[in-house]
């Protein structure tokens, strides 16, 4: 109630017209309703009525797939939503607007196939652990001029200062607005490719984390729009391209109450401590089949290529860039670890999820850390003589990987399951339609709404 007073006092105090209730589907897109601010205070105690439709059966392109469980299964019924009033941010670049993020229930019980809610399950069993987790998606993105649907900035030419200041007024324009909402912008850089951008902000414990990539996502875009581009998180928007666009997942581990970090000991192997050796090998053993909830479309999943500053094997070193976890070892509070599986195209809440569900099992099961790679992991000779496995980079094999791994299936549920795999055969279904008809653009035309 107490929440709520403030929320509504807010709304007043900002002149806050209207509300948009928001949800994040299987692919990180924001989907809403906006409604009066006179009415919520109403649907914050009853709910308000969302399609199902929104967080479970579209695919990339807006069409309806089948089998997902939460369409003809259950009379195409609508989910009750109630706002996460945690989450309410006012949205400077949208006039007179915040925003809420909405918890689904249907029949009185939350809905698990909303990657959110799937997230919430997982951070709360790591919570009973005894942990909290710090992170930040680390998003890489494509701007392209709405008018001439050319690069924002041409040239190869990475961290440029004068490619980097190619229109401030909209850069800056997304560190400001940004810090309203509640995400806070650390730097701002032009990466590699012509339009290519990385535009990085601080971290947050707990689901706070993935809510603050969805509403940084929505925001790149938009204000975006504003300043006549256009900006995809597609992972990558040329198909052909080598250079994809990361949203490499920065964290680290700490106590329950967020107060002490866990990753360091000045005394251990490597300076890292003995649970978050565990938490790394689990992600490591699991990587094969979490890489489905890191890269959750054909096109991310092409990112996973040698020299291509992508992981493509279950390695880790110390600040190594070539590996799929890079520790960064300085001290007690300042340790963490760049998980650098998850793809720009995916959603930052079943990247988290994965992420969370194998570290915790390497924590459960007490798993050993293997040796750290010196040098390129690229190159075979500078490899672990075992246990090294190779990351999937098509959607058939990191379903396979992902089905036969009976933790991660175990822990994301059936009701998750369902929704999550008949969305990516119903893409490979797409994926060998076209091909049939020799549709060679499919690929860039059908993800191109992320
Ligand atoms: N674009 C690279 C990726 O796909 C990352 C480049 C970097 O290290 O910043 O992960
Ligand atoms: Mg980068």
């Amino acid at each position: 109630m107490e929440k709520q007073s403030t929320v509504l006092s807010e709304i007043r105090n900002n002149n806050i017209e209207y509300i948009r209730m928001e949800l994040s589907d299987q692919y990180g897109i924001a989907r809403s309703k906006t409604i009066p601010a006179r009415h919520f205070k109403r649907k914050t105690a009853i709910g308000q009525n969302f399609s199902q439709l929104s967080y479970a059966v579209f695919d990339p392109h807006g069409e309806i797939v089948m089998g997902t469980g939460y369409l003809e299964e259950i009379n195409c019924r609508d989910a009750t939503c109630f706002p996460d009033l945690d989450t309410f941010a006012i949205l400077p670049w949208v006039k007179n607007t915040a925003r809420v993020i909405l918890n689904p229930t249907y029949k009185g019980e939350a809905v698990i196939g909303s990657p959110r809610e799937v997230c919430k399950r997982q951070y709360a069993r790591l919570t009973d652990m005894g942990y909290s987790l710090m992170a930040a998606h680390e998003h890489e993105f494509y701007l392209e001029t709405l008018d001439t649907k050319k690069p924002a900035f041409e040239t190869y030419h990475f961290q440029s200062t004068i490619r980097s200041s190619f229109n401030l007024p909209f850069t800056q324009q997304i560190e400001r607005d940004l810090f309203v909402a509640g995400v806070d912008i650390e730097s701002i850089e032009v990466e590699y490719c012509p339009g290519q951008m990385e535009i990085s902000y601080s971290p947050t414990f707990g689901i706070r984390a993935a809510d603050n990539a969805h509403t940084y996502r929505t925001a790149i875009k938009e204000i975006a729009r504003q300043h006549n581009y256009r900006a995809t998180f597609m992972t990558k928007p040329d198909p052909k391209a080598l250079v994809a666009s990361g949203a490499h997942l920065n964290h680290s581990l700490w106590d329950a109450d967020g107060k002490v970090s866990l990753f360091y000991d000045a005394d251990a192997q490597y300076g890292l401590s003995k649970v978050g050796q565990h938490w790394m090998a689990g992600i490591l053993e699991h990587a094969p089949a979490i890489t489905l909830l890191s890269a959750p479309t054909i096109n991310c999943l092409s990112r996973y290529q040698l020299n291509s500053w992508s992981p493509v094997n279950n390695t880790w070193g110390l600040d190594n860039r070539s590996c799929l976890l890079r520790a960064k070892v300085s001290d007690q509070n300042g340790t963490y670890v760049e998980n650098r599986l998850p793809g720009a195209g995916g959603s930052p809440y079943l990247s988290l999820t994965g992420m969370i569900i194998a570290g915790m099992d390497g924590i459960e099961r007490k798993l050993p850390l293997p040796e750290p790679v010196n040098g390129s992991a690229y190159d075979k000779k500078n490899l672990p003589s075992t246990g090294v496995k190779g990351i999937p980079n098509t959607m058939k094999g990191a379903l396979d990987e992902f089905l036969k791994d009976k933790v991660i299936i175990e822990a994301l549920g059936s009701e998750f399951i369902q929704v999550f795999v008949a969305l990516k055969k119903h893409e490979m279904k797409c994926q060998e339609d076209a091909k049939a008809k020799g549709d060679v653009d499919w690929e860039k035309n059908y993800y191109s709404y992320l």
